[in-house]
């Protein structure tokens, strides 16, 4: 098989900043060892997320300037309305300016203490919302889930069994909503398979719980299971994402996502009781029901950004770039998560760093290191962002500790890649010189987009 090449040629260019590594001493350290606290122009390649990052389409581009401004009626949000009913089947639709926005609505209205969601792995915005309005996240994801070094085609799934017993246990009507996400993006941006998504609805409808699909990855998710899932082989991806959206009673979505926008977000929804509460909120928190917190151009750019998702060439492309990266790791020994996600590269740095205790948070020493040796800027995923205080104070840590590289859409090339490959191995080889660190502050909710930490010495 020849290269699968990226499938755009580049009209429009952005300068990437290049520093020393004496000059990224200082910023890490004046960063608190927080990825998100360094400016982005001192970063070489930033894989901190693939949202709301991705290289818009000339079509995109065009979109943009054809968005209508109209308080109400646009015909743009009745573009992006008609696109999200063709792509999901759900009728009602409803724009908010990110998918943590639709999901602050929901949960707003279906939360509320002594409440449990129950998922395969919330997101940690997700999550919040949640916890915010009072309840309970619950995630059940399968067992292969759980181990980040062995291969599996769905490590996505939820753990069925899992679910039936603890809707047992508390109580179906205690129970407002299961969430899937597809891609699983805390869980390595392994896909969820048709079956499972079937599975998980007939339990659902048995206990009269809607399900609905956290939709950010979608595109990425269906084009998994064209490729590894019995009897879709030969179905577009289109046909795919319809059938995996049938089987859910809503979605919420960030279009930062798989939509290729910059901003944006939307809920859908068969529910027409529940669509009428979410507007009612939408009015006072985000805008009127046409623009919900967007303007024209950006519900444009999303409405063709959601079909450009689904072309084949560019799933192919996607899915084999991050394939890439994970495989030359793989060659040499970096302990990463496998098989390769949807979006992104996620290192076991529990594994990689097996010197440095949980306690002392490797995945964010790794992110620190890989921003020292090469301007890379990556994303922890484990006990900063997941970890909690038990009543004796001592760390309760999250279920893995993982570093993501999130590659955001068609913006880096090849030889990109094979850059931050070097440096990943370069660290790798040099890894018993990475230290712990310890937090010096930080909030009381996603509290890794803030903290300080310093090495420990
Ligand atoms: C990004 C993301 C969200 C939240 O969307 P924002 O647009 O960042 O608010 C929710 N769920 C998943 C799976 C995500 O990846």
């Amino acid at each position: 098989m020849k290269t699968i090449i990226e499938p755009f040629k580049i009209k429009s260019v952005e300068p990437i900043y290049f520093t020393t590594k004496e000059e990224r001493i200082d910023i890490l350290k004046n960063a608190f060892y927080n990825p998100f606290l360094i400016r982005s122009n001192d970063v070489l390649i930033d894989l901190l997320t693939d949202s709301g990052t991705s290289a818009m389409s000339s079509n995109q581009w065009a979109g943009i300037m054809r968005g209508d401004e109209s308080y109400a009626g646009s015909p743009s949000f009745f573009r992006f309305e008609e696109t999200i009913q063709q792509i999901t089947g759900m009728p009602l639709v409803i724009p908010t300016h990110q998918g943590r926005a639709s999901e602050k609505i929901l949960f707003s209205i279906l939360g509320g203490k002594e409440k449990y969601f129950v998922s395969n792995t919330l997101f940690d915005t997700t999550r919040a919302n949640i916890e915010f309005s009072g309840a309970e996240g619950v995630d059940f994801i399968c067992e292969e889930g759980k181990l980040p070094s062995i291969p599996a085609p769905f490590k996505g799934n939820m753990d069925t069994d899992s679910l039936i017993k603890f809707i047992a246990t508390k109580g179906a009507e205690n129970i407002p909503l299961c969430i899937i996400t597809v891609t699983n993006n805390s869980g390595g941006g392994q896909p969820v398979s048709m079956a499972n998504i079937k599975a998980v609805k007939k339990i659902c409808t048995e206990n009269n719980i809607p399900l609905f699909i956290d939709a950010c990855r979608f595109a990425e998710n269906s084009y998994f299971i064209k490729l590894r899932e019995d009897g879709y082989a030969d179905k577009p991806v289109n046909e795919i994402a319809k059938e995996l959206f049938s089987y859910a009673d809503g979605c919420t979505m960030s279009a930062k996502k798989d939509a290729f926008a910059n901003i944006g977000g939307f809920l859908a929804m068969h529910d027409e009781a529940l669509a009428l509460q979410c507007r009612n909120l939408l009015v006072i928190t985000e805008g009127f029901p046409t623009y919900g917190g967007l303007a024209g151009r950006d519900l444009e750019a999303i409405a063709i950004g959601l079909m450009e998702v689904m072309d084949e060439h560019y799933l192919q492309y996607r899915i084999r770039s991050i394939e890439y990266l994970t495989n030359k790791l793989i060659a040499e020994g970096v302990p990463v998560m496998q098989p390769a996600g949807g979006h992104a590269v996620y290192i076991d740095a529990k594994a990689f760093l097996d010197h440095i205790p949980v306690e002392q948070y490797p995945g964010q020493a790794l992110v620190g290191a890989l921003y020292l040796e090469g301007g890379i800027r990556s994303v922890e995923i484990g006990s900063l962002m997941f970890g909690k205080y038990g009543e004796d104070g001592k760390l309760i840590p999250g279920q893995m500790e993982l570093v993501r590289l999130a590659i955001p859409r068609r913006v880096y090339t090849q030889s990109h890649i094979d850059y931050v490959a070097e440096v990943i191995i370069e660290v790798f080889q040099n890894r018993k010189s990475i230290k712990g660190l310890k937090i010096i502050e930080e909030a009381p909710m996603l509290r890794h987009f803030t903290a300080k930490l310093q090495p420990v010495e």
